[in-house]
């Protein structure tokens, strides 16, 4: 139990893996403290629903129904913390508050801003009315429906930076690739993948891992390709290098921004990204403010295996700080994610600011591996693993 000095009130930003995880981690080490009168620890988000992003890629694939997903917020928290679904409109760092939709003000000692990242796909003409997606509950629900209609054809993913899960395009094209020839219709379908650098993913152990896997599997790719428009009525998708391609159904992963109420409180960079120090997660020159998940500028994967980490660290920090003591745990830029590779078999890579990734061979064991992970997630969102 940590000893606490005075009333402190922590508010959490977000009720992803990031913003849940840190709430938990930090109740526990104040286990059963959290009278309110010594600490008390309030989540505010933006929705009543928790929803476990990965499994997009199952839903659009038709595997899983997207409940299969969801849960609660309010079933993921430890008794004790206080739970607001009032989305914030403001955050002011001097004044120290945060203020919600409805006009609640909310004073913190201590704020998290876990508030994640979003597809955007109005910065690219075209796109909204021309691709599909499966990085939201509703686009993923969408494509499951198109991939039902579809017979035959061009298909083409295109994957715009930065994006979140940077291996999710990857799986996705992958999982396409099983999915058509399951059904014994492969040879009726085209697929073709772009990537915007000279690479087809941005860590070079999994570009090499990944091209071999599209050579053998007969899916084209094209690098340098950084989509700059989408002509819907003609069905033709255009880089700014040049290049086009007519598509059937067009796949886009787009470019993702921050949470619009961090570029309101003029508190992010140009892409709605909160300035971070790379280990001690605090908001560069934000004072009691942390950053965890997606929501973050740091140079790393925006993954929820991320915000895992992130998430430990920052609750101790807080914790020790709320307890008088030096706040000394560093996050490395550690990463751990399961890569989905069809044909029921996956891999993995984890990695650190130090450290690059070495993709192990793919196989069925590591797939079961993914597959079980994503039944426990609850327990890690509830921090217990
Ligand atoms: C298709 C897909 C596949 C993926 N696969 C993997 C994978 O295999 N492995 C992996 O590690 N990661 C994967 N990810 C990425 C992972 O889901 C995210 O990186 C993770 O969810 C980030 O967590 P977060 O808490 O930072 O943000 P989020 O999960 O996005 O949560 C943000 C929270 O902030 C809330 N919020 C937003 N605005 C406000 C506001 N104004 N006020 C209050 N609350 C607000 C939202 O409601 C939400 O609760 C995948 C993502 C996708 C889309």
């Amino acid at each position: 139990m940590v000893r606490v000095f005075g009333r402190k009130r922590v508010v959490i930003l977000g009720g992803g893996p990031g913003g849940t995880m840190v709430a938990n981690h930090l109740a526990r080490r104040f286990n059963g403290s959290l009278t309110g009168d010594r600490v008390e620890i309030v989540q505010i988000t933006a929705c009543t629903k928790h929803t476990y992003q990965p499994g997009f890629l199952f839903v659009a694939l038709g595997d899983a129904p997207l409940e299969h997903f969801e849960r609660d917020q309010a079933s993921l928290l430890l008794p004790g913390i206080r739970l607001v679904v009032d989305p914030a409109e403001s955050i002011d760092p001097q004044a120290g508050h945060v203020i919600t939709e409805s006009g609640a003000v909310y004073a913190y000692d201590y704020l998290i801003i876990a508030t994640g990242s979003y597809p955007d796909p109005s910065a690219v003409p075209g796109l909204a009315q021309g691709a599909l997606g499966f990085y939201t509950a509703e686009d993923a629900v969408r494509l499951r429906e198109a991939l039902g209609r579809f017979e035959k054809g061009r298909i083409v993913l295109t994957v715009d930076v930065p994006h979140k899960c940077p291996v999710a395009p990857l799986e996705m094209v992958l999982s396409l690739d099983a999915y058509f020839r399951r059904m014994g219709r492969r040879h009726d379908v085209e697929l073709v993948y772009t990537y915007p650098i000279n690479r087809v993913h941005s860590l070079p152990q999994v570009a090499e891992w990944a091209q071999a896997e599209f050579e053998r599997r007969e899916i084209r790719w094209e690098t340098f390709f950084n989509v700059d428009r989408v002509d819907p009525e003609q069905r033709v998708v255009y880089s700014a290098e040049g290049g086009e391609y007519p598509y059937d159904l067009l796949i886009s992963v787009p470019p993702h921004r921050g949470a619009p109420v961090v570029a309101a409180s003029g508190l992010g960079d140009e892409q709605g990204f909160v300035p971070t120090d790379r280990y001690t997660l605090r908001g560069a020159g934000l004072e009691n403010v942390y950053v965890v998940g997606d929501a973050t500028n740091l140079p790393v994967s925006k993954a929820g295996s991320t915000a895992h980490y992130e998430a430990d660290i920052v609750a101790d920090n807080v914790a020790a700080a709320i307890a008088g003591e030096p706040a000394l745990r560093r996050y490395d830029g550690k990463v751990f994610c399961f890569i989905e590779a069809g044909d029921d078999r996956g891999t993995y890579i984890e990695f650190s600011y130090t450290r690059p990734p070495r993709p192990a061979p793919a196989s069925v064991m590591l797939h079961q591996f993914k597959m079980a992970y994503n039944e426990m997630y609850w327990l890690s969102a509830r921090g217990v693993l």
